[in-house]
């Protein structure tokens, strides 16, 4: 195989969730950018990164190190440290509108998260008939990107060609996605590399930080502020409880008391659930690994799905199991950074993604509304059938 063709299993071959796949090393690449003085170089951090980083330095597992984390990424060099988090609040806010959309056009339905690039790779090649039913909204880390080299550039007055934008994220199928044709704009991709959470780790230790005896500090911003919603796109479940929390208040118009919506929590590989809103049920499913994907799949061709809205991510828990991060992870770790995610949805300020003030912020200045036009140019995205490299359904 090559960088970025697993043929371990031909059912996800873009994601390897037990890190079986050498990966890509971009980390010479990164350097290069922050050692090159005409470059201004932007970094996101995943959800999930920071409930895992701690373990390569010896933390209890789950421990949360996001602001040591930033602290680290300033020493290396990095221009400014932003959250990809805030990215997740743009992506739920977008892809909220868009299943309101469906569901009162009954067009596209059941329809499906698509942040997972495993997943989309999934659908691509193995169910290609059934592509319109991938919601349209890019994931949190291109959407991030998107806003980096257009809006953020404008403001301070930069050439978007100057930006070199990195994302740390616990998946090696997110070093494919960057380089697809449509994730870019000008000349130029809009994300340039992405680095896993063990790139991170050998990057600490190269520069020789010590890590645990680190100072604390806090994301740059603007956009390094985002909510509790957020914070939970790192756990399976997690970006369905997050667009459940705006599609309630948005649909309703009422504000929603309890923001924990705890059927989708946990590790079942297919977890249901029934919403009433206003009198509407609305039906929902959520999936991990793309073994428990294909039933719900295998349904949809079949005429036999009553789902409304459903999400998967292609790694066991979803991307705290990821196949980017330390080498060592089971599902008690899993577990660990599962509840250390709650613990940051539950102490953050705002929690739903829609309160975010600095998105709040940017609609106004910049994106008009979701699903505006300028929002479908920079936020959304489209599909196409791809070559399957084994048919195991043969
Ligand atoms: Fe990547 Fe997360 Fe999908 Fe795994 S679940 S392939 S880590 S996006």
């Amino acid at each position: 195989f090559n960088n970025t063709q697993c043929v371990l299993c031909g059912q996800c071959s873009l994601a390897c969730p037990v890190g079986a796949l050498v990966e890509k090393d971009d980390t010479e690449r990164v350097l290069d950018a922050i050692f090159d003085p005409d470059k201004i170089v932007i970094v996101q951090t995943a959800p999930s990164v920071r409930v895992a980083l701690g373990d390569a330095f010896g933390l209890p597992k789950g421990s949360i190190v996001t602001k040591k984390m930033v602290t680290a990424l300033r020493m290396i060099g990095f221009d400014k440290v932003f959250d990809t988090n805030y990215g997740a609040d743009l992506t739920i806010t977008e892809e909220a509108n868009e299943l309101i959309e469906r569901i009162k056009s009954g067009q596209k339905m059941p329809m499906a998260t698509s942040c997972c690039p495993g997943w989309v790779n999934y659908v691509e090649k193995h169910y290609p008939d059934l592509l319109d039913h991938l919601s349209t909204t890019k994931s949190p880390m291109q959407i991030f990107s998107a806003i980096t080299k257009t809006h953020y550039a404008q403001q301070k007055h930069i050439d978007p060609k100057k930006i070199f934008t990195v994302a740390v994220m616990p998946c090696i199928a997110k070093k494919y996605e960057i380089t697809r044709p449509e994730m870019g704009r000008d000349g130029y991709q809009d994300t340039d590399a992405v680095i896993t959470t063990r790139g991170l780790i050998k990057l600490i230790k190269y520069i020789g930080i010590d890590f645990n005896n680190l100072p604390e500090s806090e994301f740059d911003n603007p956009m390094g502020e985002a909510t509790g919603a957020a914070a939970i796109f790192g756990t399976t479940g997690g970006v369905m409880e997050a667009a459940l929390r705006t599609t309630y208040e948005w649909l309703t118009g009422k504000e929603m008391q309890n923001v924990e919506y705890t059927p989708v929590r946990g590790f079942d590989g297919i977890k249901e659930a029934e919403i009433n809103i206003d009198g509407k049920k609305i039906r929902i499913a959520v999936a991990h690994t793309l073994k428990n994907a294909k039933v719900i799949m295998d349904k949809i061709r079949a005429g036999e799905c009553e789902y409304d809205f459903f999400e998967v991510m292609a790694c066991p828990g979803g991307c705290l199991g990821g196949g980017g991060q330390p080498v060592d992870t089971t599902m008690a770790v899993n577990k660990k950074r599962m509840e250390a995610l709650y613990t940051i949805d539950k102490n953050t300020k705002y929690r739903k993604s829609h309160e975010n003030p600095y998105l709040k912020k940017l609609y106004a200045e910049f994106l008009e509304k979701p699903g505006s036009k300028i929002a479908h140019e920079l936020l959304h995205t489209h599909y196409h059938a791809r070559k399957k490299m084994y048919d195991f359904d043969k």
